[in-house]
This record gives structure tokens, C-alpha cells and sequence, in this order.
């Protein structure tokens, strides 16, 4: 652990290069509704609309694209709550390699499906009583393929840097900062783009109450670990932030929060109802926390990273009814 090299905004940049025709770059969204609610002015950077519904697809093709021709015909492995998964199927497909992708037999059949769907071949297993990390080595090792983990790699969190990269060259510096917290790939990589670019500009990181080891971690300065949380957040549902992930955030990031399974229904409602969007349990996290905030944040501008767009029909009919 002691020599990591951490990445830079110079390898953020480096990622914009390699996505640049493959990535979307996608839209900033402001709602009137929210800035009377808030008192305050909300730049919504909507990577529920990236390719494969979330801004995965990002860090995964940026590390895809940098292996060599032997990586690329040895293929890849990849394990992922959903997300991930169908991140380095797509990834993979555009780059024309094989992909091997290890699931949670829960997760989201639609996540499973669109993995598939890609021509990943998904071999599923139980998140509650295996672990993924040895699965995913253990299938890197068999079969000589390269593992490519969905947070704690350099290349990843570069090119999960990327959207915020993209939303201050549009919208210019902030006040504050609102980010999604599983494992602090996005996060990390936001806060590359942030202290270049808007470097007084507070960043937060929003989790699950479920499942708050970022948080502790955050506040200890040691990565603490849980069990899996159980929350509908399921991009979210993870036990400890990275050995790469970590120090970024504990050096960058200035408040880690939580948000409720309730309050992110809430959202979900919001989104769909007043902005007319579908966003999956994870990526109301931040909007859910910014929300709670509303007397520091007035008269501010401020940031929300729309994570993904992710969720089953079926299952956001179900949640959004229960409100
Ligand atoms: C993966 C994911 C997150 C969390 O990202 P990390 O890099 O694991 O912190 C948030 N929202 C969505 C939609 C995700 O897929």
C-alpha cells in the first residue's frame, strides 16, 4: 500500500482524450421548481443518459482502451453489483474483445439482461455469502484474463472523472459539489476534475444510512468495513472505499452525508414527476442529501452528479407507490 500512484487530473484528461466518440456527452439539466425550492441554483449533470444508463461506462472503456494486444486477446473480467457489468460488456463489445462478468444473483434482472445483451457472459453469484473480489481474481487467474475492478484502479476512477470534468467546462465553477458514494470511484475521480477546475468548490459525498463506512472512514482516516448494507440503493450496496480511492477523498472531499431508503424514493418521484427523467435508488443519494441542506446552500450554485438511470420498470412502479 505504500508506493500507490494516485491518479491526476492529467490522466482525467488523458480519459476525456480516449472517450472522446464513444462516451456521450451528456446534458445539464436546471429546473426551475428546484431553484425556488432551494433558493439556490442547481446544475443537474445527467449521466443517466450516458451510454449503458450510467457514467460506468466511462471508467470502463478509459481502461479498456489502454490494453495491450495480448490483455486484449486474453479478454477481461469484471465483477459488479450491475452497473460495472454492463459498463465492461458494452466497453468490451465496442472494442471488440470477450468479456467475463461476475454478478449478484440479485441484482437487477434488467442489469443482468442488458449485460447479456452486450455479449458479456455473466456468471452469477450469491453477494450475501461470496465474495466478489476472490471470485473476480480467482477468475483472472484460471483464465489468464485481466480484471478490471469498478472502483479502485487508476484508470477507472480517471475516466469516472470525466462527467464532472464535463459539467465545470460547461457551467463554470461551483460553490458545492454533490456526489453518489459506493465504493468512491466517481467520487475520487469527480474530485480530480474539482480541485482543478473549481478548486474552492466544497465537495460531498452522499451514501446510504444503510450502509455509512464511507462516512466513518471518511471521519477515522481508516477504511472501515461492513457488512453488505441493505438498502435500494443497490449501485451503493458496498463494504469499504479503496486503497486508491481513499486517500483521494479523505484529502479532497469535505463532508461525507447519508440519505434514507425513503428519501430516495422521494426523489425518484421528484425526477420523474417534475423533471420528467427515470433515475435509479443510487443516483437520488446526492439530490436526497442537498435537499436536507437547504439553509447552507442558499444563494449558491451547486452541483448534483446524476449517476444512472438504472432501475426496473416493474421496480420503480413498486417503489414509487408505496410513497
Ligand atoms: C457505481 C454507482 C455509484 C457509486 O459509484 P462508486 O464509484 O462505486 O462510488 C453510484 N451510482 C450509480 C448509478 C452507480 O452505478
Amino acid at each position: 500500500m505504500t508506493d500507490l500512484t494516485l491518479p491526476t487530473y492529467d490522466n482525467v484528461l488523458a480519459a476525456a482524450q480516449r472517450l472522446e466518440g464513444f462516451a456521450h456527452r451528456t446534458p445539464v439539466l436546471t429546473s426551475r421548481t428546484v431553484n425556488e425550492a432551494l433558493g439556490a441554483q442547481v446544475f443537474f449533470k445527467c449521466e443517466n443518459f450516458q451510454r449503458m444508463g450510467a457514467f460506468k461506462f466511462r471508467g470502463a472503456f478509459n481502461a479498456l482502451s489502454k490494453f495491450d494486444d495480448a490483455q486484449r486477446r486474453r479478454s477481461v473480467v469484471a465483477f459488479s453489483l450491475g452497473n460495472h457489468a454492463q459498463a465492461v460488456a458494452l466497453s468490451a463489445k465496442l472494442l471488440g474483445m470477450p468479456a467475463t462478468i461476475g454478478m449478484p444473483e440479485d441484482a437487477p434482472a434488467m442489469k443482468i439482461a442488458a449485460t447479456r445483451g452486450y455479449g458479456g457472459n455473466v456468471v452469477l453469484y450469491d453477494r450475501y455469502k461470496e465474495d466478489r473480489e476472490q471470485i473476480g481474481r480467482d477468475l483472472a487467474e484460471k483464465r489468464g484474463l485481466t480484471l478490471i475492478p469498478p472502483y479502485d484502479h487508476p484508470d477507472v476512477m480517471a475516466g469516472q472523472g470525466t462527467a464532472a470534468k464535463e459539467l465545470f467546462d460547461e457551467v463554470g465553477p461551483l460553490d458545492a459539489f454533490f456526489v453518489p458514494l459506493g465504493d468512491g470511484g466517481l467520487l475520487s475521480g469527480s474530485a480530480l476534475s474539482t480541485r482543478t477546475l473549481s478548486p474552492d468548490c466544497e465537495i460531498y459525498a452522499v451514501e446510504p444510512e444503510a450502509g455509512n463506512d464511507g462516512q466513518q472512514s471518511f471521519r477515522s482516516g481508516n477504511i472501515v468495513h461492513i457488512d453488505t448494507p441493505k438498502t435500494i440503493a443497490d449501485g451503493a450496496q458496498t463494504q469499504h472505499l479503496g486503497n486508491y480511492t481513499f486517500p483521494i477523498i479523505r484529502r479532497d472531499v469535505n463532508d461525507v452525508l447519508t440519505a434514507s431508503d425513503a428519501e430516495l424514493i422521494d426523489c425518484m418521484c421528484f425526477y420523474a414527476s417534475r423533471m420528467k427523467m427515470l433515475v435509479e435508488p443510487t443516483g437520488c443519494l446526492n439530490f436526497a442529501a442537498l435537499r436536507k441542506m437547504k439553509a447552507q446552500m442558499s444563494g449558491k450554485r451547486v452541483g448534483v452528479l446524476i449517476s444512472g438511470g438504472n432501475v426496473d420498470i416493474q421496480r420503480f412502479a413498486e417503489l414509487v407507490a408505496g410513497q
